[in-house]
């Protein structure tokens, strides 16, 4: 049956992408896998504590790794986003952009790269509560596990990192690369984003020192976050002696 399917094009790579592309390839079918991020995991990757088993989500993640990695079927293309899809049901042709890492597959996540680069930025992992530096492992888990440079926050003409490397793994002309393929299916899995807290005035989100969102508190929480696991005080990182909570709000992408 799958041979007569055709290929697959799942479009995002969180929970969702990437169980959808596993249950597909693990009867045959061949898939294309395509998250804009660096590395897989979406939202989940994120979070301290996952409901029903309360377990690090960390762990359902690397379950469903161990079962992608070794999977030939599944072709995974990460920081790429698809530009154009044409064609008919059965028939689609896709263009898709894969934005440059400067950081190729000869990376050993060693760290020797960000021992001696000079400059940092918001750690979107942790949603800006600290800083990574300009090259940066997007998460301890992060799958590839490969670094990534925030090229608009390099100096002029640095090239530490590029030194430091003894794998040859920084390339800092690395260029856009555009792929086409043909899929019979397309599913979209590009999940959600955190409500803007900012736009319910009366919250003071963002105006306010130490009003946060959930997705930060899951962040505070998790032993790999800003804080190592402890409720601190964004403003000064003293302890939390009171708190008041309200609702828990998040938006589909597509809603
Ligand atoms: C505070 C909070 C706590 C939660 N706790 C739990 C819990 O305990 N248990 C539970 O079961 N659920 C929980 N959830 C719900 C859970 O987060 C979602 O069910 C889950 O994230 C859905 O996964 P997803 O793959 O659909 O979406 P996402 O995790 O959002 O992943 C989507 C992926 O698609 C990628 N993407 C987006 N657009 C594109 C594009 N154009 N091209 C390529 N890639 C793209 C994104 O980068 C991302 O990697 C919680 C939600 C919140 C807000």
């Amino acid at each position: 049956m799958a041979e007569q399917k055709g290929k697959i094009l799942v479009i995002g790579g969180g929970i969702s992408g990437m169980t959808t592309a596993l249950e597909a390839a693990e009867v045959g079918y061949d898939v294309i896998l395509v998250e804009k991020n660096p590395t897989l995991g979406g939202r989940v990757s994120r979070f301290y504590q996952y409901f029903p088993k309360l377990c690090p989500p960390l762990c359902g993640l690397e379950i469903n790794l161990r079962r992608l990695k070794p999977n030939p079927y599944i072709h995974t293309l990460t920081s790429s986003e698809v530009e154009s899809i044409s064609g008919e049901a059965g028939k689609y042709t896709v263009t898709i952009k894969t934005n440059p890492t400067y950081v190729n597959e000869k990376c050993v996540a060693c760290d020797k790269c960000t021992e001696v680069c000079p400059s940092e930025i918001p750690n979107e992992h942790n949603y800006g509560m600290d800083t990574n530096k300009a090259i940066y492992l997007p998460h301890k888990m992060a799958h590839p596990a490969r670094y990534v440079i925030a090229r608009e926050a390099c100096p002029p003409s640095c090239s530490k990192c590029v030194d430091a490397c003894e794998y040859d793994a920084i390339d800092l002309q690395m260029q856009v690369k555009t792929t086409e393929v043909e899929v019979a299916s397309v599913v979209y899995a590009t999940g959600w984003k955190p409500y803007d807290a900012s736009k319910i005035d009366n919250l003071g989100f963002g105006k306010v020192p130490n009003v946060i969102n959930n997705v930060m508190m899951e962040r505070l929480a998790h032993g790999q976050g800003p804080t190592a696991g402890q409720i601190l005080r964004p403003s000064d990182q003293k302890k939390v002696e009171r708190f008041i909570s309200t609702r828990i709000m998040y938006i589909n992408h597509t809603s």
